[in-house]
């Protein structure tokens, strides 16, 4: 029997759904891994139903993929997602220790959900399997499969930040549910101050022992844990910009500047992307710099996410109301120096508008990766290109030195990074870029993939094996 990939995921994107149409970068990342193999993936199918056990799963197949799809019930959906993950996981991730809201009964929606999941996958899973699992939604996943005597390679994915153990310390009954990592055969992190990170964790708080190369043991089980950075569909995403750029959407864009410098921001409303301090920052720099006055536009498109918890609703005041100040005070009749759109865009629409863009301001606080700094610079044109400011916090700031550098919460500093960046000459610009073109070129999402799935082939091949084992046996990329 062939091996089979597994993906595992908080939630599934079936194609020509609508939720594939509002896909963001953990489905990109999951079409890269479909590529490569026959595969099934399974998850929540985004469907709540008012019912006391969960129904059975759907199984939707399409050419060589198979679609496994489980319904929530109300109960678990409040505890397991928008409860633990989302109040709890999500805010200790990101160092926001003051926002996490822990409750046991939250706890134990995750922990039952979880335990659902691997229930309904348990039955599907074949010996000669590969289990690749994401995100912060199913960090217990594996110790659940294994219970039900699953031994195939189980990977897991962080696509978010991993914080020093002082931080992971805060989650309440932490030993137990980051000690559950330890069932995975390979845990992939964003970066190495990520994996260094829960490498520290696994030795001092959970007395793990470090044997190398990234290898933990405890009671006899081994993990490896190591940086597999994120990329985009690099060259895919550069021809779709340039395509973009000449529709009329993106023209009216460019007629609607004159001959104005236009600044970008994307971001999804987040306390994470610190899209307040950004808006501050840039009303910084018009009072620091008044000869830009009149002269560039920040863009900031901000489409609404999880709106059923408190912070996200609170965000969205802050943020309308600081670009009002600034608006107000600084605006002329012809000039509108903040245009906030409240709202999503087409990938396709969005890398037209990086193109047009001069500048790509990309500050989170903190951030996992930040796949909108990896495509405003795939998208630029290589004769002409703009300049990224990327904040120092977010993992595309390993390995895209290219950028201006900032502090994200050094307004001075962002505001100065923003003039340099208006005034910097052709040559440099073209420098910066083509560096980083280059390195998104060589680590585009499909090698993101390749490699991950080779360390968990590797895993469970020491000796005479090595890890390109992945693709030697697998027969190659087959057409997705
Ligand atoms: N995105 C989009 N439409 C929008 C805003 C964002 O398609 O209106 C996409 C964006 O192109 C990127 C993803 O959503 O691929 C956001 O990924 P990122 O890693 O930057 O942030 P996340 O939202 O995952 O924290």
């Amino acid at each position: 029997m062939a091996r089979r990939l597994i993906l595992v995921s908080n939630r599934v994107a079936v194609p020509d759904t609508e939720g594939a149409r509002r896909a963001g970068g953990l489905t990109v990342a999951i079409h890269a891994a479909q590529k490569l193999r026959d595969n099934v993936w399974f998850g929540w199918s985004g469907e709540v139903c008012e019912c006391e056990t969960p129904p059975p799963p759907t199984v939707i197949t399409r050419e060589r993929r198979s679609f496994i799809l489980q319904d929530l019930p109300a109960t678990d959906y409040q505890e397991y997602y928008n409860g633990f993950a989302n109040r709890v996981l999500w805010p200790i991730f990101h160092y926001r220790v003051d926002l996490a809201e822990f409750n046991t009964v939250e706890l134990g929606g995750y922990l039952r959900v979880n335990r659902l999941f691997a229930d309904a996958l348990s039955s599907v899973v074949q010996p000669d399997d590969v289990v690749w699992v994401h995100d912060y939604h199913l960090l217990t996943f594996a110790r659940e499969l294994r219970a039900l005597g699953v031994d195939s390679p189980i990977g897991f994915f962080l696509h978010i930040p991993c914080p020093p153990p002082d931080i992971l310390l805060t989650l309440p009954q932490h030993a137990d549910t980051l000690g559950a990592l330890m069932q995975y055969d390979l845990v992939g992190l964003q970066t190495e101050r990520d994996a260094a990170n829960l490498g520290n964790y696994f030795e001092q708080s959970l007395g793990a022992i470090r044997r190398g190369n990234g290898v933990f043991e405890r009671d006899g089980r081994r993990v490896q844990l190591r940086a597999f950075p994120v990329g985009i569909a690099t060259n895919v995403y550069a021809r779709a910009a340039k395509c973009a750029a000449r529709t009329q959407n993106v023209a009216e864009l460019r007629d609607s500047l004159g001959d104005k410098r236009l600044i970008m921001g994307v971001d999804r409303l987040d306390y994470t992307k610190g899209i307040p301090q950004r808006i501050q920052a840039f009303g910084h720099f018009l009072d620091r710099y008044p000869e830009w006055h009149e002269k560039v536009t920040l863009l900031q498109v901000t489409p609404k996410s999880r709106t059923e918890v408190r912070e996200y609703a609170d965000l969205e005041h802050e943020v309308s109301a600081l670009v009002g100040t600034i608006n107000g005070a600084h605006a002329a009749p012809a000039w509108t120096p903040i245009r906030y759109l409240n709202r999503s865009f087409s990938r396709g629409m969005l890398a037209g508008m990086y193109r047009v863009a001069h500048v790509g301001l990309v500050t989170p606080l903190r951030d996992g990766m930040n796949l909108v700094a990896k495509e405003y610079v795939a998208a630029q044109d290589p004769d002409d290109p703009g300049v990224l400011i990327l904040s120092q916090f977010a993992g595309a700031s390993e390995g895209m030195e290219g950028a201006l550098i900032v502090n994200p919460h050094e307004p001075d500093a962002v505001s100065d990074a923003i003039r340099t960046a208006l005034n910097m000459p052709l040559a440099e610009r073209q420098a910066r870029w083509q560096a980083m073109f280059a390195y998104l070129q060589e680590n585009d999402i499909d090698r993101w993939a390749e490699d991950f799935l080779s360390a968990l082939m590797g895993t469970r091949h020491s000796g005479g094996f090595r890890e390109g084992i992945w693709r030697l046996f697998s027969g190659g990329a087959a057409a997705a």
